[in-house]
Formats: structure tokens, C-alpha cells, sequence
């Protein structure tokens, strides 16, 4: 694998939340009601978590999206700073309350989530064109699905041919349809969300039929089963999983999507099986420690992880 030494510059474009996080002993039935065992707030969303898991392992990272003009908000402006997260694109919508999501999480670990866009459903088409002079100049750029896809639709459309490189993480799962698929330069859902995405049952098809509407890298998550590499109708390459002792699986998907976009990023001839494992050990480490943030890996953890 070739690396520059220079820190890769990323952009997220995408939600920030507040998550309030009630443990239980196990998820409720519809018209059921459950005594929460705790509950925390905790700062997340998939665009926030996103930023700061690849702030944590190493990139220099500016987040791009919008918050509520309230208390929520300002304390997702302040994570920003004390992680190192730029954020000075952030803007904050007079009407619309910052982003929440109520997160279950059972004895397992196993979660069920309901989320609130609130001031997501802002980050519209006016405000990529406002910052879209900026976004194209990264390295790299993340998105996910808690903004309106047409907005999704719309950077995609509107970036330069190449650069940044796009890694989509599609969750929640969302249509495809009208997204310029190859522009994304890796896409990575888990097993679920490539299901919802493709219509086919099993990775490998739906993999291809992902490739065959554009998308050149596919790398499927896999939960406690870690990762495959599904590029080009080849067959899957496993990346196993790190055992953990998991408590929280919220943001193990985040801290995924980040590492991989780091190494990426870095790398100009990508080892990919290398650069998935090491994306496997971040999530396997967000999945050790309760909540969102809190949970997300250094590269110095990631590292040892990994054995170096
Ligand atoms: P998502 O949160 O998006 O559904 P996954 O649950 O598949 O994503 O988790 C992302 C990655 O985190 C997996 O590919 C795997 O490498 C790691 N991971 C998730 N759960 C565990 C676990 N229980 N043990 C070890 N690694 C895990």
C-alpha cells in the first residue's frame, strides 16, 4: 500500500443529533411498555459521529450540516471543538429544534432507534450549493441518509468528476433511484441495508446489482461477523470480526464508514483487505463502550488492536 504522510482532509456532510439512550432489558413489542434500567444523553447522529470517529483516527475533519438555534445545538458546537472537528460551515436553522434519537439497547446489545431530523431535514439543496465550493476541495467526503436523500442526490450531481472521493454509508436505507451511483467511490451498507437497497436476499447479488448501477467498491458490515469486500461482481472477500466484549453497537457502523474513509483517503493504491480490517477493529471498539461518541476509537487504540 503506498500512504502519503500528510493528514487526509475529510468532509461530512450529514446529521448531528442528540441521542437519548435508555437501557432495558429487552426491546418493547408494539403497545408494549418497558422500564428503562438508565438513561443518557449523549451527543451522535450518524454525520456527527462520522466526523468525529475519523477526527479520532488521525484526519483533519470538517463537519458540514445544520443544528437547531438551541441548547442541543450548542453543545453539539462544543463536542465539535473539544474533538477537534471544524465546524465553522455548521449552520444553525432559526425554526427547526437541533436533530434527537431515542436509542433502546438491550442486556445484548442489540439497539432499535427512533429519529427526530428536526434541523436535518434542513441540510437542503440551497445550502450544498452554499458550501459546495468547499466540499469539492477534500480529500474525501462521508454522507449517509439522515439528510433528505434529494440533498444526497444533489452533492453527488454536483461535485467534480474525481475528487473528493465519496463513501456513502446508506442508513438509514434509502432508494437509490436518481442517485448518481457511480460517483459514490465506495459505498458501505450492512447486510439489512444492502437487502433494502438491492432487493436481492443474499450479499453477492446484491452487491452486483449495486455494481451494476455504478458503484465500484461495495464493503457489507457484518455485524459480530465482521466485513466483506464485494468489488466488481467478484467474489466476497470475509474480513473476520475482533472479539469484543460488546455492550452498544451504536456507531459501530459510524466508526466503520470513518476508517475506512481515513484509509482511503490515505492511500493512493489501496491494500483494501488491509485497510477493512483495520475498519472492522474501530467498530469492534465503538461497540465496547456504551453511547456514541464516548464509544468512538483513537488510532492508537485501533492500532493496538490490530497488534502494532
Ligand atoms: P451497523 O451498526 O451499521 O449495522 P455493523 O453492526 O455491521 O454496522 O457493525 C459495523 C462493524 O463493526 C462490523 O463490520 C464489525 O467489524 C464491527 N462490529 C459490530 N458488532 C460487532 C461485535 N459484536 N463484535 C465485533 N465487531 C463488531
Amino acid at each position: 500500500m503506498i500512504a502519503s504522510t500528510r493528514k487526509p482532509r475529510i468532509a461530512v456532510l450529514g446529521s448531528a443529533n442528540i441521542d437519548w439512550v435508555c437501557r432495558v432489558p429487552r426491546l418493547p413489542c408494539p403497545g408494549e411498555t418497558v422500564q428503562a434500567l438508565s438513561v443518557s444523553r449523549y451527543r451522535g447522529g450518524k454525520g456527527a459521529n462520522q466526523a468525529v470517529a475519523a477526527a479520532r483516527l488521525g484526519a483533519e475533519v470538517s463537519f458540514f450540516g445544520r443544528i437547531g438555534s438551541d441548547s442541543f445545538g450548542e453543545t453539539l458546537l462544543e463536542g465539535f471543538e473539544e474533538n477537534g472537528v471544524e465546524a465553522s460551515a455548521v449552520e444553525r436553522h432559526p425554526d427547526s429544534p437541533t436533530g434527537t434519537a431515542t436509542i433502546w439497547v438491550d442486556e445484548h446489545g442489540e439497539n432499535a432507534i427512533v429519529v427526530a431530523a428536526g434541523a436535518n431535514g434542513r441540510v437542503d439543496r440551497t445550502y450544498v450549493d452554499r458550501h459546495l465550493a468547499r466540499l469539492a476541495e477534500f480529500d474525501a467526503l462521508l454522507l449517509q441518509f439522515e439528510i433528505p436523500t434529494d440533498t444526497v442526490a444533489h452533492v453527488l450531481r454536483s461535485l467534480p468528476p474525481r475528487r473528493p472521493l465519496v463513501v456513502l454509508d446508506p442508513a438509514p436505507a434509502a432508494a437509490l433511484s436518481g442517485l448518481c451511483v457511480d460517483r459514490i467511490g465506495c459505498i458501505t451498507p450492512n447486510e439489512e441495508e444492502l437487502r433494502t437497497l438491492s432487493g436481492a436476499r443474499d450479499i453477492e447479488r446484491g452487491a452486483k446489482t449495486l455494481h451494476d448501477l455504478g458503484a465500484e467498491l461495495i464493503v457489507c458490515t457484518l455485524g459480530a461477523r465482521g466485513a466483506a469486500i464485494l468489488s466488481g461482481g467478484e467474489p466476497a472477500v470475509r474480513v473476520p470480526s475482533f472479539p469484543v466484549a460488546a455492550v452498544d453497537s451504536t456507531a459501530a457502523g459510524d466508526a466503520f464508514a470513518a476508517a475506512l474513509a481515513v484509509g482511503l483517503a490515505t492511500s493512493e493504491v489501496p491494500d483494501l483487505e488491509r485497510l477493512v480490517r483495520r475498519a472492522c477493529a474501530a467498530g469492534a471498539l465503538a461497540t465496547a463502550t456504551p453511547g456514541a461518541w464516548p464509544s468512538l476509537p483513537s488510532a492508537k487504540q485501533v492500532d493496538e488492536l490490530l497488534g502494532g
